[in-house]
């Protein structure tokens, strides 16, 4: 059983200068399971929707439609429900300068949570969780640390810090949300080594976000690509970073740093061509939402594709793989004819 899961999320905003009929679909139809002991890495380019996926799941926002399972419970509403998903779905955010008050010391940064979902415990004992916690972080000295004010510590220590917070409560689930793409490129590696560890000794269901291929591959088990707000690809972390079977992953590996390859494009991989790049907003309803970018885009993908079991625990959202499913009826276009106009632009009223 998987220790969270959510079903079909849905979130939208308003916005302004956009019609209150067509919102921002941030998220749109996303499903996932994070299982106790694993990693799961969540990628994809900026805007995206990645981090509203963790707001969701840590119930710091409200989905607009779909359900969010805790062991196998719907979450519970109400106060109570939220102070239990709390303790148990801790988030790690990607800005440790805006995450920790700067009025307050680590101390009380740490002794905050364990007041709140453990109330029973005494002075002594909260001290000792204290220390306990920054030893597990690598914050040394302890006693030292806990008298700091975050404006005393590095990036990386205010990081430690706020992994440290995450971990008071005693979570079984730990949402990281682009841990390290805020820290000094020397420090990175130290930290995602320590979640780590941190997720094996405490068999932790782990989300981590990230925006980079190479850590998703190194340190996730599983891999979920998304794209304007959908996931279009899943599966083991090996299998879809070496065979990538969604046009967008396979642009994503490409753009992925890699000092073998030499004398191309950042964006160009060996079989793609540089496509434009721009800022994703959202995907309107319709269509595939990469259609616009997508090298092999055909006519049929002007419908919603499927997502495509591929075996081997993979699933694409793509009709290059759904050739025998024509819910439309049309037979399926060749591979690389592009369709004359964008299917869903549709005028503001
Ligand atoms: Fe490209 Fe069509 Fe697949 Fe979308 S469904 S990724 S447009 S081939």
């Amino acid at each position: 059983m998987s220790r969270l899961a959510a079903h079909g999320l849905v979130r939208e905003f308003r916005l302004p200068g956009r019609s209150r009929r067509h919102p921002l679909r941030a998220v749109s139809d996303v499903s996932l399971e994070l299982h106790a002991g694993e990693t799961v890495a969540l990628v994809g380019e900026s805007g995206s929707g990645k981090s509203t996926v963790a707001r969701i799941l840590a119930r710091l926002d409200t989905p607009d439609a779909g359900t969010i399972l805790l062991d196998g419970q719907p979450a519970t509403p109400g106060r109570r429900g939220l102070r239990h998903h709390h303790r148990q779905v801790q988030i790690v955010f990607q800005d440790p300068f805006a995450s920790l008050n700067p009025f307050h010391t680590v101390d009380h940064h740490l002794r905050r949570p364990l007041r709140l979902h453990h109330p029973a415990l005494g002075r002594a004992e909260e001290d000792e969780r204290i220390h306990h916690l920054l030893d597990r972080v690598n914050l040394v000295p302890a006693g030292r640390v806990a008298a700091a004010h975050p404006h005393e510590l590095s990036g990386g220590q205010r990081q430690r810090v706020a992994i440290a917070r995450a971990l008071a409560c005693r979570p079984g689930v730990l949402l990281a949300d682009e841990p390290v793409s805020m820290l000094d490129v020397s420090i990175r590696l130290e930290i995602l080594r320590l979640l780590d560890r941190l997720r094996a000794e405490d068999d932790l269901a782990v989300l981590y976000i990230t925006h980079d291929l190479a850590t998703a591959r190194h340190f996730a088990h599983r891999i979920l690509v998304m794209y304007r707000g959908e996931l279009v690809e899943s599966g083991p972390s090996d299998a879809v970073i070496l065979d990538p079977r969604h046009p967008y992953t396979r642009l994503l590996a490409a753009a992925a740093p890699d000092p073998r390859r030499r004398g191309t494009s950042a964006l160009a991989g060996p079989d793609l061509p540089v496509t434009r790049v721009e800022v994703p907003g959202g995907t309107d309803a319709g269509g595939c939402p990469f259609l616009d970018r997508c090298p092999q885009a055909m006519p049929r993908c002007r419908l919603r594709p499927p997502l495509v079991p591929l075996g081997g625990g993979r699933t694409a959202r793509c009709w290059l793989h759904a050739a025998d499913t024509d819910p439309a009826g049309s037979p399926p276009g060749p591979a690389t004819t592009r369709p004359p106009a964008p299917p869903t632009a549709r005028p503001d009223p």
